[in-house]
């Protein structure tokens, strides 16, 4: 059955979708006041103080209920504030009582106050020694790629907050906020289980709908814009602890029709041509004696009419083989755009599709992640998410030709297109030149 977006007449959202499983119920709710709706911490702040004691249960009896769940947890995306919780249906009754008290009746006093001061103390050190690590520099990139964040530092300030905000931070600003926030038209409820929508509905009804306070004129629901910058950038974030260097490289574009880019199956073959063919990058990369993890090749886009990009990640011990990478990635990238791309790699590219989708088919997404990544998408997009059918898919497999990768190539790896690098690991700062000495060596200039 498709998803159901069902909004009712106070501004309240409910997306449904039946479960895969059997007997199960997920449900993630909440309000869109996520850490860019108030920058400094406050959101999350707040999200701390939701599974606490009620007007009717102490602290204790809460976290045995909660105990008694197969999961119930609490979070703070940039955009969205939520309880999200799955259980079998036995228990159905109890995730959605948990997740509705926590919204509409949990208290706050100095002690519950004092106690997340401290925490929050300890997640801000600890959150920021885990960004730092190696691994996490995709991440950074795509912050700094789409301007959300200039760094690790610039991350925990503003959604995580410095001590000066855990020092100053009050009752009454926990109140205020919910008060700011906390309205009908702000909240979003998805529920993935597998009762029948009638039922999921009366539940919605009874935990959620009628508890929720209509504004007095329609609250500010932010607009989700995540468009590139239109310069080439370059950040260094050091880490001197760090054995390896690591880049993450990406050239943004603007696909033709952005709407149904996620149907351009040209983009697969370009990231099995640059990284799986002899004499690709990777090999490349390997027979210089350079490897020391294997380079990977992504395309993404962040959402509707956004710009996408192809990125590239790699690492090496030391920055002048770092540099070296950078021209064998020009070398790869040359051949590309010349006669490298043949019949051949797009008939393998056909036969090997047909397996793909039968992979996937096998591998339905579980309750408990369909209703995050449905919220997401129901934010990005509002009601219509774009959502292509297996037809449509198969389809645009069949039209695939040379001349159509050749062409999206020439989109894609184009020297105008702008270029965005993000330098980490153990490399210092006054090895790394400007952006278009870099931009030259991809592009061959
Ligand atoms: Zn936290």
């Amino acid at each position: 059955m498709r998803r159901k977006i069902i909004h009712y007449k106070n501004g309240a959202t409910l997306i449904y979708n039946r479960a895969h499983e059997k007997n199960v119920t997920a449900i993630l709710a909440g309000f869109l006041c996520g850490s860019h709706y108030e920058e400094g911490g406050l959101p999350h702040f707040v999200e701390h103080t939701l599974a606490e004691k009620t007007s009717t249960k102490t602290r204790e009896e809460v976290f045995t209920e909660r105990s008694l769940m197969e999961e119930v947890n609490y979070m703070t995306s940039p955009n969205f504030l939520g309880g999200i919780a799955y259980q079998s249906n036995k228990k159905e009754q109890l995730i959605w009582q948990i997740i509705s008290q926590a919204f509409f009746d949990s208290q706050v006093d100095q002690t519950v106050l004092e106690k997340h001061k401290k925490i929050i103390a300890e997640e801000q050190a600890t959150t920021a020694r885990k960004l730092r690590l190696d691994n996490r520099v995709l991440l950074r990139h795509l912050w700094f790629m789409d301007n959300s964040y200039s760094g690790v530092d610039d991350f925990v300030q503003k959604s995580i907050g410095n001590q000066q905000f855990l020092d100053s931070v009050t009752i009454q600003d926990v109140l205020d906020f919910k008060n700011r926030h906390f309205y009908s038209d702000k909240f979003i409820l998805c529920v993935v289980s597998s009762r029948r929508l009638y039922r999921v509905k009366k539940l919605a009804d009874k935990y959620f709908i009628s508890h929720l306070k209509v504004p007095t004129e329609k609250s500010l629901i932010l607009p989700v814009d995540k468009r590139y910058d239109t310069i080439d950038k370059l950040q260094v974030e050091t880490d001197e602890k760090s054995e390896i260097e690591r880049v993450a490289v990406s050239i943004c574009f603007h696909p033709t029709d952005p709407e149904k880019f996620p149907l351009n199956k040209e983009q697969h073959v370009i990231e099995e041509c640059l990284l799986e063919k002899v004499g690709s990058f990777r090999d490349l990369v390997r027979d210089n004696g350079l490897v020391y993890s294997s380079p990977s090749v992504t395309f993404t886009t962040t959402c509707k009419n956004a710009d996408a990009s192809l990125s590239i990640v790699f690492t090496a011990s030391n920055y002048q083989n770092i540099e070296k990478i950078f021209g064998l990635l020009g070398d790869s990238i040359a051949r590309l755009k010349d006669d490298f791309i043949t019949e051949e790699d797009v008939k393998k590219y056909k036969d090997g599709y047909q397996m793909h989708l039968d992979r996937e088919l096998k591998h339905k997404k579980s309750a408990v992640s369909r209703v995050q990544s449905y919220i997401d998408k129901q934010v990005y997009y509002g009601d219509d998410w774009p959502r292509f059918t297996k037809r449509q898919n198969r389809r645009s497999i069949k039209a695939l030709t040379v001349e159509k990768v050749k062409d999206f190539a020439s989109l894609v790896l184009n020297p105008e297109n702008n270029v965005i690098i993000t330098f980490s690991g153990n490399v210092k700062k006054e090895q790394v030149k400007d952006i278009s000495y870099y931009k030259n060596l991809i592009f061959k200039q």
